[in-house]
């Protein structure tokens, strides 16, 4: 990335960021990202315990950064509710404004932010000038935007969060919740730049600056993030996890550095082309043909371009940890996918289904920026966007059916997940599957969600499934 063009592409983000939220909401596009699990693709015909060899994938590269954003978020909800509590009355000179400071102070003690947040606009408004009034406006709102985010309502958590670091740049929290925000919704570039405000605010803490190397590491700038990790480590001897981490994108990094990079419009793309030079090229076109088919079918496009690793056989196991039969996986805490290529070429139809499969997750954790639905629906939307595997499996899923075997969607996420998607895009139509994942993006929980849109509750629909498999209707 050129560091220095940085803040400029920034300020041009965020001057669009308004009409571009609004214009989103009305097209019902779906915007931003959010975490998820891992998934694979197993070249194989029929994962038997689909539900099993997924686990692997789930703990490698993951815990840490789930522990780093569970720590995080207790951390930030703690701190802040804490730094709520040293509200303290302002010295204005308007007697208005300064009981209203007063009267926030009160519902900040009683636990009511919202309330505070009213007051304080108000005493703001009579006084603009009073440091401690701008503070804690500055501090109300980082609570009320930390209370958004974990209800899910991003767009107005963000919206908190600039307003209070327009009272107030130096609240370090907000620097922090923005930047997880951004994170969270695939956007590592605006990430890093709200990390980096909260690490030159608060430069020993360890915790802010690994989620600055995370931001880093997201975006694809490995170096940069291994510095920041090690700056941390240097601090943080007991920190087994991060050394670990540390180890392994050393190992990554010296695997790309021999590696090409090639960007389009909607993906980065770093791939092994030490003896095809032109690969990229292909590969590019590859994914951006996934870009349009998926995206036409679901309706949704994500709002920043997606970072893609074709790895060669011999680095893929280094690289990730994964063994090479994965054949690829979408990183939910990193939001890259990464594919070992096993000797397919750009002409072989099984790669373009391939990227297609994990475009779909990369586009569903996008479109649910975080509220992520199951993992059923995750495998069973992937492997109908493949357009290769979803007959078979049906079949298979009935065969098993009719012998008896039933397995639920839970335990068989990639062949029931398939049978269920197949299911309801047949008798419902694509069209719900988008108002589906509209409503996950609105925040409603998947039950929810899926009562709304199909009528139905979801054990009733698991039975007609079950059904369908074991009679064939
Ligand atoms: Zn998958």
């Amino acid at each position: 990335m050129q560091r220095g063009t940085c803040r400029l592409e920034c300020q041009r983000v965020k001057s669009n960021r308004q009409a571009g939220i609004a214009q989103l909401a009305r097209a019902r596009a779906f915007q931003a990202r959010g975490r998820g699990f891992e998934s694979r693709f197993p070249l194989q015909a029929f994962p038997c315990s689909d539900s099993q060899d997924l686990r692997p994938a789930d703990r490698v590269g993951g815990s840490f950064v789930v522990q780093c954003i569970r720590v995080w978020s207790c951390r930030i909800l703690v701190g802040v509710l804490l730094s709520g509590w040293l509200v303290v009355p302002a010295q204005a000179t308007d007697p208005e404004a300064y009981r209203l400071n007063e009267a926030a102070v009160a519902e900040v003690r009683r636990g009511n932010p919202e309330a505070a947040l009213d007051l304080l606009t108000r005493a703001a408004t009579l006084d603009s000038r009073d440091a401690s009034i701008r503070g804690n406006l500055a501090r109300v709102r980082t609570v009320v935007a930390h209370r958004l985010t974990q209800a899910g309502r991003l767009s107005e958590a963000e919206v908190q969060y600039r307003a209070a670091l327009d009272a107030d740049p130096g609240e370090v929290a907000a620097w922090v919740g923005l930047g997880e925000l951004q994170l969270r919704q695939r956007d590592p570039r605006e990430a890093v730049e709200a990390f980096r405000r909260a690490v030159e605010l608060k430069p020993e803490d360890g915790e802010t600056r690994i989620r600055l190397g995370q931001a880093y590491y997201n975006l694809g700038e490995l170096p940069a993030a291994l510095s920041e990790w090690e700056r941390a480590a240097a601090t943080r001897s007991d920190d087994g996890e991060l050394r670990e981490r540390i180890a392994r994108v050393r190992r990554e990094a010296n695997i790309q550095s021999s590696y090409r990079a090639k960007e389009s419009q909607h993906f980065a793309v770093v791939y092994e082309g030490r003896r095809q030079e032109d690969l990229g090229q292909e590969f590019v076109r590859l994914l951006e043909q996934a870009y349009l088919e998926v995206g036409y079918v679901l309706g949704a496009y994500p709002s920043a371009a997606v970072s893609v690793i074709l790895y060669s056989d011999v680095d893929f196991a280094p690289a990730t940890g994964h063994s090479t039969e994965v054949g690829g996986f979408y990183g939910r805490l990193d939001g890259k996918i990464r594919i070992a290529l096993r000797g397919l070429k750009p002409g072989d139809a099984r790669l373009a289904s391939l990227l297609a499969h994990e475009y779909t997750h990369a586009l569903i954790y996008s479109v649910t920026r975080g509220n992520n639905p199951p993992r059923w629906v995750h495998e069973g939307l992937a492997v109908h966007m493949e357009r290769d595997r979803a007959p078979q499996f049906k079949d298979e899923a009935q065969r098993r059916g009719r012998a008896g075997r039933f397995e639920t969607l839970e335990k068989s996420p990639y062949l029931m997940g398939s049978v269920a998607i197949e299911y309801l895009i047949e008798r419902y139509g694509m069209a719900t599957i988008r108002l589906l994942l509209q409503r996950l993006w609105e925040g409603a929980p998947f039950a929810e969600a899926f009562q709304g849109t199909f009528q139905t509750d979801l054990a009733t629909f698991e039975r007609a499934v079950g059904d369908f498999v074991s009679r064939g209707y």
